[in-house]
């Protein structure tokens, strides 16, 4: 198979840190294509596919924000790491809302951003959900890994690359306590415990999507001090 450089779509206006970060991606072997404001990002994404979006947040014009919310109605698959300046909780919760699948706030190491976008590229190229087309289903859900689509009691939604890695670690597992280690590790490729914000907002995601009551989930369970817990049928009430 030919080898092909991952192509990665960086959104940033200030010039000299996307120079560093070009200059620096392109020493990984990837090829990057920047552009300095959202409008110009979501013009290449109509007709240019690509493994990564790096998205700063604040931007001329259109925020990161929403920008990440507009690339989500085109590709849901395509990764989105998100930049920000802030390093508030909100901002990354809005971040995660917006569909980023993971922040990294400025200033960070280069050695942190490398991490970090090599776990995201490994993810995007070699994750392939197991090869059957059959819904998994639980209450009201019918979750197909496969084409990243679900549907569920409130219409049919598109998943993004890491809800259906997450899912598809949940079902294998199902009826299991999984640690926020193990999540953190098989899902975003850490090997550390310090992001686990992004771990649960992903997990807040899940239950709006699938829990009839999110305040008080059937299937994503809450195993106190360990992590979470995945199951089909809904426990007594
Ligand atoms: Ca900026």
């Amino acid at each position: 198979m030919p080898e092909e450089k991952p192509h990665i779509l960086l959104v940033e206006d200030e010039i000299h840190l996307a120079r560093g970060i070009c200059f620096n991606l392109e020493q990984e072997n990837c090829r990057v294509s920047h552009v300095e404001s959202g409008e110009e990002a979501l013009e290449r994404l109509k007709y240019d596919r690509f493994s990564l979006v790096i998205l700063d947040v604040m931007l001329p014009g259109m925020d990161g924000f929403k920008v990440c919310k507009e690339i989500r109605q085109m590709d849901t698959r395509v990764p989105v790491l998100i930049l920000t300046a802030r390093s508030e909780e909100g901002d990354r919760i809005t971040g995660l809302e917006s569909g980023a699948d993971d922040y990294l706030t400025k200033p960070f190491s280069l050695s942190e951003f490398l991490l970090r976008v090599g776990g995201m590229l490994r993810r995007s190229s070699w994750y392939r959900p197991e090869p059957v087309e059959e819904a998994y289903r639980f209450g009201d859900n019918e979750v197909f890994l496969l084409s990243y689509h679900a549907k569920t009691a409130q219409g049919e939604i598109d998943l993004t690359e890491l809800e259906v890695k997450m899912l598809a670690f949940f079902f294998q597992r199902e009826g299991e306590a999984i640690t926020r280690k193990a999540l953190l590790e098989k899902v975003w490729g850490y090997s550390s415990n310090t992001e686990t914000r992004t771990l649960d907002n992903f997990i807040v995601r899940l239950r709006k999507y699938f829990e009839p009551n999110p305040a008080n989930p059937v299937y994503f369970q809450t195993v106190r001090g360990v992590g979470y817990r995945f199951s089909r049928g809904a426990r007594e009430a």
